[in-house]
């Protein structure tokens, strides 16, 4: 059938999407089409279901009061409450909060940060680079992309970016953890690793390392092993850089914690989040800023150098207050925990035996099943076969299922992954059907027989 006309410059895809006439509690509704059911809340955002009643009534009332104010000359209650909200969040970790229309934006706002403190302390013109990781992803404006370590992405920009960020190997225990090494001699190697990247470039020349909490989209759901945060710390900390945590992904409860660095406790100087603040009613992204930065910017210009037309958008502010209100009342944090541990049970009862589930890997309600040709080896698939975005394809077209294919080409390595992030509001019998309409995605795509009935 033709698809039909349409004006949209469509991302990455030859043809058009489906179209989504409505979406409610867990589900999509495209039109033609049965709905669908969303396993991956888009990638990663839909943190509360869709159509949730208490945020179209945040969001009327507050196009009733001040729909909004230019965010450099005013402030807005709606703004203030989210700012008090997520500081507080963080028992004093963080001191100030600027918020962005979306993730990547966050991120552009941590990387001017950073640099403005150090102008600030008169180490401007020497502190000037970052440290981030391979594979990794910050968002695909140009000062996100130049710190992602997302070599495919970055490609066709590279004469337009600065070339001030080099990568380190990210923590991913199933690839690149030794045979016979223990957790604790990889995060060893890991830390030596940024140690010794420092002295490549210049230790002083610095400015600031950027890591994923927990990996997200591109290395699938990779939660860090213990103490790689705490090291990785403390090597950024011993030459005086500072240390930014990308919860873009892994914030506001996705894995099980409000804030993905409070599983250890290691605090960043400088922290983004996005997705699960909004929870998809509004584009809507953050910057938090601890006490030691907001310090320094007090002392010189007093301000952040920075500021866009829809900064601070009170619409967008008391939606997300809103879902974060919403998270609490209902013990959502707490649902991630607890639903996550369960469909990662599910997962491995279901295809930890399919000859082509190499790892099936998660925390809170962020999962992926990473897939290989062989097993023992840990081959990936040609990337001919697109084998990811094939599985995706079927779930959609034949078992009314929304996953979020990840991997590709990156840096080199074809991955194919899986990725499965549901609203934090799932119940066990969500979890089972998850589970079960994805395991027929990929049993018809990659053949291989169920090793469990659920
Ligand atoms: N950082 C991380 C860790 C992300 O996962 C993403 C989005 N996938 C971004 C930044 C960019 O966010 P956005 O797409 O909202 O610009």
């Amino acid at each position: 059938m033709a698809p039909p006309p349409t004006s949209v410059l469509h991302a990455s895809l030859t043809l058009p999407p489906p179209t989504i006439t409505h979406a409610s509690g867990h589900y999509l509704h495209p039109s033609p089409g049965p709905p669908i059911l969303d396993a991956s809340g888009g990638a990663a955002v839909s943190c509360i279901g869709h159509s949730h009643p208490r945020i179209h009534t945040a969001i009327s009332a507050q196009l009733d009061s001040c729909e909004y104010a230019f965010a450099p000359h005013f402030s807005t209650p709606a703004y203030e409450r989210l700012a008090s909200f997520l500081c507080s969040s963080t028992n004093g970790a963080m001191k100030k909060v600027f918020v962005t229309g979306s993730g990547a934006e966050a991120v552009e706002a941590a990387v001017k940060m950073a640099r403005q403190y150090f102008v600030e302390k008169g180490e401007g013109g020497t502190r000037t680079r970052f440290i981030a990781r391979q594979r990794s992803y910050h968002g695909n404006t140009l000062g996100a992309l130049d710190v992602s370590g997302h070599a495919a992405r970055r490609a066709i920009y590279e004469p337009l970016l600065s070339g001030k960020t080099s990568h380190v190997s990210p923590c991913y225990p199933y690839r690149e953890k030794r045979v016979a090494e223990t957790d604790e001699a990889y995060v060893d190697r890991l830390a030596q690793e940024l140690d010794d990247e420092f002295h490549r470039v210049g230790a002083d020349t610095v400015c600031a390392v950027i890591l994923e909490t927990m990996a997200g989209l591109t290395l699938g759901a990779v939660a860090p092993l213990q103490g790689y945060l705490a090291k990785m710390k403390e090597v950024c900390e011993r030459h005086g850089a500072l240390f930014v945590l990308d919860e873009v992904f892994a914030g506001m409860g996705r894995t099980g914690y409000l804030h993905a660095w409070q599983a250890e406790g290691v605090t960043p100087d400088l922290m983004t989040v996005a997705k699960g603040l909004g929870g998809g009613y509004v584009p809507i992204g953050a910057l938090m800023v601890s006490p030691k930065v907001v310090e320094v910017l007090g002392r010189g210009s007093g301000a952040f150098v920075h500021f866009q037309t829809y900064h601070g958008h009170p619409v967008a502010c008391a939606a997300a207050y809103e879902v974060q209100q919403v998270i609490k009342d209902e013990g959502l944090v707490e649902n991630c925990r607890v639903m996550g541990e369960y469909l990662g049970e599910r997962l491995r009862a279901r295809l930890g035996g399919h000859p082509n589930v190499g790892d099936i890997r998660g925390r809170g309600l962020a999962w992926a099943l990473e897939l290989v040709k062989d097993k023992t080896t840990k081959e990936p698939f040609p990337v001919a076969q697109k084998v990811a975005p094939t599985i995706h394809a079927a779930g959609l077209q034949k078992f009314e299922i929304a996953v979020l294919p990840g991997g590709g080409v990156v840096d080199g390595v074809n991955g194919d992954l899986i990725v499965l992030a549901p609203a934090y509001n799932v119940t066990r019998e969500d979890v089972d059907l998850i589970v079960q309409r994805t395991a027929k995605a990929i049993e018809h795509v990659l053949g291989g027989a169920p090793t469990a009935k659920i």
